[in-house]
Parts: structure tokens; C-alpha cells; sequence
């Protein structure tokens, strides 16, 4: 299985994934279809090949994740057209140039990268867009080109890739308190001052650390959309992906664990400590978490995006949270629009003198 579409049984028009109603709808006749008669329906496939134009990729050399890794751009044919559908090497969902139509590429989902779980979009386009409007409205300076309406149109909903970390921790803590009474009679002044040896331990369960899977440059757009409400989670479909782009990760366990064990380790620490009360002041002597059982997750995560070139080359962009509608962005600014104002200003600073200068 390489490159899928999902068909209408009805009329064959594509089938995309609708977070309001969380099924699949039909673009054309606007037929609904629950996520077991998705799965009962044999998706239309296309085919995948390397780029370098001779082998199909049953016969070059594969590699674990399917794909000759030295490729980078993979060229598939669209199952509704044929048209060739290019690609880089972690795009897992996007669209067909040609004719439109929502693809997934579900080879690059498999094996070590099928995704345990996944947050299906929530937030619907026309939710994602009127969100971008507010925003944009309370901001200055933005050039008109960034709202377009042609540019508003361009949002897309990006699947991210994320690590999700669960740990179980047994940990044990020894410390010093201190507890002091001052007080006085007739001319002397006594102090008192208790030491308590204080002992804890306890096991903590820490869930849901999640941690960014995508070094490429887009993987800025789904910064600060953390976090998501995890128990909205469900067991990864490939049908989740028709009609957005999903990205797969570039990033292995091994890169992030070490830090990710260290977060979960000072958490657990930090809730031991708070559990020491009632004294004056506590010197901790010694803290020893052992992790006891470990759980990773691959998830990915929906994001509305906006991206918008300046003149210099630089991005910009908008992101919406595309489960719970947090926004987030880097704007351009629009320099005449800046000077427009500070000449307004100048002028309204002016004319104030002159009013000035006439009643005094
Ligand atoms: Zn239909
Ligand atoms: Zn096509």
C-alpha cells in the first residue's frame, strides 16, 4: 500500500476527513460515512516511485522506511488523475496538484512510523479562518497582502509528528528541616532550634510529556500550540489524514529520551519536595529516582496553518491549535504603515503645541 484516496461509494468523489462532525464526507454529493464503514471500503491506490525516473520502488533499494533515503523527492501518480504528485521525503498526506484531490501516502506511514495515536482535527476551515480574522484585526501594521482573501484560502490543516512520553517513577528523598523558637526571659534571649531528619518515598506517575518530532524548517509553525487535551486521543487511521497534510517525523526516540527522562525526573523530585511541610527550612541531602517502567508514543497532532513570504524571502506565518483554537504567529510588519502613523502622531503632537501656543 503506497498512495491512497478515499471514494465516495455513491458518486467516487473524494472523501476528507470533517471535524465537526468527525467523519468522512463526501465533497461532492455530501454523504457522510462513520469511521467503520471507512474501513470497510478499499481505498483507490496510486503508485510510488524514486525519482530517478527509471525504478519503481518495489525494485530499488529499500531502505527500513521504504524509500531510498538519498532520493529526498519522491514522485507518486495520483490514483483519481495519474497526474505525478511530488514529494519530500516526510510528507505522509497532501493534495494532488492537478485535480485536488486530498492523498495519503500511507507507505510512509508504516512499519516504525505508523503513528500509535493521533488528535484528529476538531476545528473546523471556516472556525480556523474567522480565528485568523480576530487575530489579525487586534494586530497593527500587517500589510495587506498576509489577509488576502487569496491568502486566507491558502490555510491548510498540517498533521504534526510528536513524541509522547509516559513514565512510572520510584523515588526516595532524605532531608533536613529545621524548626526555630526564639523567645525571651528577663534579660536573656533563648533560641531553640529542632532538627528533623525527613524521610520520604513514594512512586509518581508522570503521562503525556510530549516533545516536537520534525527538524524541517516547517516545524516552526506548529511551535507554542502545545498543549492538547490528551483524552481526546485516538487510535491512529490512515482516513483521519484525507484532506490535510500530515508530515512525518525526522526525529528519533534516541535524540529526545535523554532529555525528555530528565524533565520527567525533576518532576518527580519537584512533587517528593513539596510533600515535605511544617518546618522552618528544609535542606534536602539526597534524591534518588529510579524509573520504574517507560512508555513512548508517536502521535500526530493537527495545527491550521498560514504561511506568507515577504519580499526579503522571509516567512512569516499563523497557526491555530487545530484541536482547541490557541493561536499563535510571527507577523510581518508593514514599514509605510508604521510611518503613516508616526507622521499622524507628529502632526497630532503638532497641532497640540499650536493649540497650546494660541490659548497661552
Ligand atoms: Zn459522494
Ligand atoms: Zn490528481
Amino acid at each position: 500500500m503506497a498512495i491512497i484516496s478515499y471514494k465516495c461509494p455513491n458518486c467516487d468523489g473524494e472523501l476528507i476527513f470533517e471535524p465537526s462532525t468527525q467523519k468522512y464526507k463526501c465533497e461532492y454529493c455530501g454523504s457522510l460515512f462513520s469511521q467503520e464503514e471507512l474501513d470497510a471500503m478499499k481505498p483507490a491506490e496510486g503508485s510510488e516511485r524514486i525519482d530517478d525516473g527509471a525504478q519503481t520502488a518495489e525494485e530499488s533499494p529499500r531502505e527500513e522506511n521504504g524509500e531510498t533515503a538519498a532520493a529526498g523527492a519522491v514522485i507518486y501518480s495520483c490514483p483519481s488523475c495519474g497526474a505525478q504528485i511530488v514529494t519530500d521525503d516526510t510528507t505522509a498526506a497532501t493534495f494532488c496538484y492537478y485535480c485536488h484531490n486530498p492523498v495519503v501516502l500511507g507507505g510512509r506511514l508504516e512499519g516504525k512510523y505508523l503513528p500509535d495515536k493521533i488528535i484528529p482535527f476538531a476545528v473546523t476551515r471556516e472556525a480556523a479562518e474567522k480565528g485568523f480574522g480576530e487575530y489579525i484585526s487586534k494586530k497593527k501594521f500587517v500589510p495587506k497582502a498576509f489577509f488576502s482573501k487569496k491568502q486566507i484560502e491558502s490555510m491548510t490543516g498540517v498533521y504534526f509528528p510528536y513524541w509522547i512520553y509516559d513514565t512510572k517513577l520510584e523515588g526516595s528523598m532524605q532531608a533536613e528541616g529545621r524548626n526555630i523558637r526564639v523567645w525571651r526571659s528577663g534579660d536573656t534571649e533563648f533560641t531553640e532550634t529542632k532538627f528533623y531528619h525527613v524521610q520520604r518515598e513514594g512512586e509518581v506517575e508522570l503521562s503525556n510529556l510530549s516533545e516536537n518530532a520534525l527538524k524541517k524548517a516547517n516545524a516552526k509553525l506548529a511551535k507554542n500550540m502545545l498543549p492538547y487535551d490528551f483524552s481526546k486521543m485516538k487510535e491512529f487511521k490512515t482516513g483521519y489524514l484525507s484532506g490535510f497534510l500530515a508530515e512525518r517525523r525526522d526525529i528519533e526516540k534516541q535524540e529526545v529520551e535523554g532529555k525528555m527522562q530528565q524533565e520527567m525526573r525533576e518532576n518527580a523530585e519537584r512533587l517528593l519536595r513539596e510533600t515535605i511541610k511544617g518546618y522552618n527550612s528544609v535542606s534536602v541531602r539526597n534524591t534518588r529516582i529510579v524509573p520504574k517502567k517507560e512508555n513512548w508514543s508517536y502521535v500526530l497532532f493537527p495545527v491550521w496553518t498560514l504561511t506568507y513570504k515577504a519580499k526579503g524571502g522571509q516567512i512569516y506565518y499563523y497557526s491555530m491549535n487545530g484541536q482547541t483554537g490557541k493561536v499563535s504567529g510571527e507577523l510581518p510588519i508593514d514599514y509605510a504603515k508604521v510611518t503613516v502613523v508616526s507622521a499622524v502622531c507628529a502632526a497630532a503632537a503638532l497641532v497640540l503645541a499650536l493649540i497650546g501656543g494660541f490659548f497661552l
